[in-house]
């Protein structure tokens, strides 16, 4: 599968690392120029609908996250789609299946309580634990803990007080720790 750049028409290079795709053409007036991976293939028109809701569309068997960027034959697990996630935070949908979230909600948190992104239901959250055993790894040491919106802050103010998501400016969620487990 490839991404061609919207200057010279070559296949874009994805930066592992940031989830973004690049211009590698010497020559190209968008040379090292970067671009999300979401926002590249709605560019070329190659993203493939992933519409949300349940059963989630399934890539290789595995179910594919409505945050998921994702093009007829690629899925980019990693790469989110940040407008999709924006939109997640503000109006409190499932990162996993994009619908609506009751009062009560599961958010993937690290032991300093670090929010992976936005919340889930409850089988979403199971889906995606089973799913991508990533979430839960060494790397972010990250549990399922539920939680009300009001327990969310971000740069040190309650999501409700705090600017909205913005795509280009995505809230990092963090768990108010009231009490400490030792
Ligand atoms: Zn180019
Ligand atoms: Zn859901």
């Amino acid at each position: 599968m490839s991404v061609p750049c919207p200057e010279c028409k070559k296949a874009l290079e994805l930066d592992q690392t940031s989830s973004r795709f690049y211009c590698g053409t010497d020559w190209c007036a968008a040379l090292g120029m970067e671009t999300p991976v979401w926002r590249a293939l709605e560019t070329s028109g190659l993203a493939a609908p992933n519409p949300a809701g349940l059963p989630r569309p399934l890539h290789w068997g595995l179910p594919v996250p409505w945050v998921a960027p994702r093009a007829a034959d690629e899925v980019w697990w990693r790469a989110l789609d940040a407008r999709r996630l924006a939109d997640a935070q503000n109006h409190w949908l499932c990162q996993g299946c994009g619908f609506a979230l009751d009062d009560e909600a599961w958010v993937m948190a690290t032991p300093e309580g670090q929010v992976l992104q936005a919340a889930l239901h409850e089988t979403c959250k199971d889906m995606a634990l089973e799913s991508c055993p990533h979430l839960s790894s060494d790397a972010t040491r990250a549990t399922p803990r539920l939680i009300t919106r009001n327990q969310l802050f971000t740069d040190g103010r309650p999501v409700a007080h705090a600017a909205p998501s913005d795509p280009h400016f995505l809230h990092q969620w963090e768990l108010e720790m009231t009490e400490q487990h030792a």
